[in-house]
């Protein structure tokens, strides 16, 4: 099966592919010819991930799926949430966000947080949508340099080691990205075996 990754996103590319396997054929809207950016004017993970879904696939009537993800941060009443891209401006700058969120987070106990992804699935023309979470918190001072985003400042529970730590093989035991991922999975095995 032939299915579009809508994003421009290159770790998530690299995260679901790794997560995804061989099994599906997976083009990335540069592979695809597709040169858009898609916005995200919603204020849910799951509309923004429709939003992405649904325009590719208008635009190719090709089966597709979209992501969004977001860092909820408990102390903070959610925050950033679907603003996690733009958390410090429209320039999406990963150290920028990470700086305004230990800001926010100064003198504060509750440092507990979750990614939250919500994967949106169109097979012909019907949409079905994943979710995974995970959950953890948020360190003062950055550690690693691996992955992306919010990477080097995220704990997941059950590890001592920030994501940005993490080979990607280890940060997929925890992943939120992977948990949906996983789900997506299942579904297209068993869609697979009913064509
Ligand atoms: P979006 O899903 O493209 O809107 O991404 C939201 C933002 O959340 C990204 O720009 C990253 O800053 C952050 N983000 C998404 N996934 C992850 C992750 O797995 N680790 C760290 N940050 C992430």
């Amino acid at each position: 099966m032939k299915l579009i990754f809508a994003t421009n996103n290159q770790h998530k590319v690299e995260e679901i592919r790794h997560s995804i396997g061989q099994q599906f054929e997976l083009l990335t809207l540069k592979e695809a010819g597709i040169d858009v950016d898609i916005p995200e004017p919603h204020d849910t993970i799951e509309a923004n991930a429709s939003e992405k879904s649904r325009t590719i696939y208008r635009m190719t009537d090709t089966n597709c799926f979209s992501e969004d993800t977001g860092l909820e941060v408990a102390a903070l009443n959610g925050e950033p949430g679907v603003k996690s891209a733009r958390y410090a401006g429209e320039d999406k700058a990963f150290d920028k966000n990470i700086d305004k969120l230990l800001h926010k987070l100064e003198g504060r106990d509750d440092t507990r947080a979750r990614f939250k992804t919500v994967i949106s699935l169109i097979i012909d023309g019907k949409e079905t949508l994943f979710e995974g979470i995970c959950n953890g918190r948020i360190i003062r001072e950055r550690r690693g340099s691996k992955g992306f985003g919010y990477d080097p400042v995220f704990i997941p529970d059950g590890s001592d080691k920030t994501f940005g730590e993490m080979e990607m093989e280890e940060k997929d035991r925890f992943s939120h990205r992977a948990k949906a991922t996983q789900k997506l999975v299942t579904f297209l095995n068993i869609l697979d075996r009913k064509i």
